[in-house]
């Protein structure tokens, strides 16, 4: 049972029209309470379960902090199963710091990231994939990664495990039924019953795991790299990727010298993006950084988008880099298509074994295409909303998925050579308590109080 009452600001902070700080435990009332003037002073105590009241907040010494809102949800009736308090404040840093001191004053601490969902994960509010899904939502990018969440905090991915976990659990009643009463239960025919319930479980799985590659794209994006010699037009691409001007474009070669990231949403997929200094050898030590970046950058992103300056001619230099980045998705943009062309396309074509495009970035030619190629690159061509009925996007769920089907396969061989049923079985558990690592129900204490310290603030 938890105890304690914690508080958080629940908003961000900075100047805003309003804010909010939560409370929640079993003292939430009680500081409410005592700091809380409503214009008829009803003690909150004789306020409604899940009402909103208008009053002014005081300090301890008696001073009006601000008028303020505050929302009273009663133990269960709450986000996190307790007594919950929310007071709107004006969104100041002044009267929002001078509420929450004066809240944490009454022996109330403050919340460690993401303890309000924790709470409501402990007193069974949500479980854990719901959780989790709930973080998704808040740090979502495009309206796709959205509604993956969305759907995924509704409990559709819980749905899904839970029927696949109950499946589990009727072949490992009957292998105790085998166990139990070998004479009356033990025969080929129970056994291939088995197998074909194991198999059925299996292709669940499998179908979960088949959405998880694009599931994560959605949710994490595509960690993309634009690489090119200085001048051929990187920075000029990003800004008609993002069809804003905010990479420096200029015509000196070698100004972006450190790198720009941008978030670009590519027909609902994120795409994380990077301008990089040119890579090319220097003697500007500047420069020099950034060339060594743009390697570990290479190395650590999903797609390079390689420009070149079609109106120049192909170089020695060109051939490396493409030697840097053969093991790479990636795809090569002749850029400056709008002037006359000293690469040839088809040239280009035979030296490389990956899409070769002709874009001009500064007339904004091409870019759909480009758009296009990178999703067909990564098979998430055509997907629309339906798609993502039940997405796997968190690689933690991924993994347990597949453990639990790595067991599964165990247990199915098993059968097939008549191992031992309760050697069998020992793998059904394992998998079933895989399965469970993803809604919660068969994680440590540790993992989860890990899990939740990456949320956020005040969530
Ligand atoms: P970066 O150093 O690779 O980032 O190159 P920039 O984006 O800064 O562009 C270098 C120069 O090339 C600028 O003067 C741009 O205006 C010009 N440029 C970029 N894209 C095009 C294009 O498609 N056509 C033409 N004609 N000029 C371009
Ligand atoms: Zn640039």
């Amino acid at each position: 049972m938890i105890e304690d009452t914690i508080a958080a600001i629940g908003t961000a902070l900075g100047q805003s029209g309003i804010a909010i700080v939560r409370v929640s435990g079993p003292k939430s009332l009680d500081v409410i309470d005592e700091h809380l003037k409503t214009p008829r002073n009803t003690s909150i105590y004789d306020l409604d379960k899940n009402t909103i009241n208008y009053g002014h907040f005081y300090s301890k010494s008696g001073e009006v902090i601000d008028e303020v809102l505050v929302s009273v949800f009663k133990a269960p009736y709450s986000y996190t199963g307790e007594d919950v308090i929310e007071v709107n404040c004006h969104g100041g840093q002044i009267p929002i710091k001078k509420i929450l001191t004066t809240i944490l004053d009454s022996e109330i601490r403050l919340a460690e990231p993401g303890e309000f969902t924790k709470r409501a994960f402990l007193n069974g509010k949500l479980d854990l994939s719901q959780a989790e899904a709930v973080m998704d939502l808040i740090s979502a990018k495009t309206d796709l990664s959205h509604n993956v969440a969305n759907k995924q905090a509704a409990g559709q991915v819980s749905h899904e495990i839970n029927i696949v976990r109950d499946k589990l659990l009727e072949v490992l009643a009957n292998i105790e039924a085998t166990i139990d009463y070998p004479d009356e239960f033990f025969d080929d025919i129970s056994v291939d019953k088995m197998v074909e319930k194991l198999q059925n479980v299996k292709e669940s799985i499998n179908k979960l795991l088949k959405t998880a590659s694009t599931g994560k794209l959605v949710r994490e994006g595509i960690k993309t790299v634009i690489i090119g010699e200085p001048n051929v037009g990187k920075s000029s691409l990003l800004n008609a990727l993002t069809k804003e001007d905010r990479a420096i474009v200029t015509d000196v070669p070698g100004t972006t010298r450190d790198v720009l990231q941008e978030n670009i949403n590519v027909r609902g997929v994120p795409l994380v993006i990077l301008d990089t200094a040119g890579i090319r050898e220097t003697k500007d030590k500047v420069e020099k950084i950034g060339v060594e970046r743009t390697k570990e950058y290479i190395n650590t992103s999903d797609l390079v988008l390689y420009v070149l300056d079609g109106s120049q001619n192909w170089t020695k230099e060109n051939e490396l880099i493409l030697n840097l980045i053969k093991n790479k998705p990636r795809i090569v943009i002749v850029n400056k298509s709008d002037l006359s062309s000293k690469m040839d396309k088809k040239d280009i074509k035979n030296k490389v074994d990956c899409k070769v495009l002709s874009v001009s970035a500064e007339k904004r030619l091409g870019i759909e295409t480009l758009e296009e190629t990178i999703l067909n690159l990564f098979e998430i061509g055509d997907i629309n909303d339906n798609t993502f009925d039940v997405t796997i996007s968190n690689l933690r769920h991924e993994l347990a998925l597949k453990e639990a089907l790595k067991h599964i396969n165990e247990s199915i061989n098993g059968l097939k050579h008549q191992n031992p049923v309760d050697i069998v079985s020992i793998d059904i558990r394992e998998a079933w308590q895989y399965l469970g690592k993803i809604t919660g129900d068969s994680l440590s204490r540790n993992l989860i109080d890990e899990i939740f310290s990456r949320f956020c603030l005040g969530k």
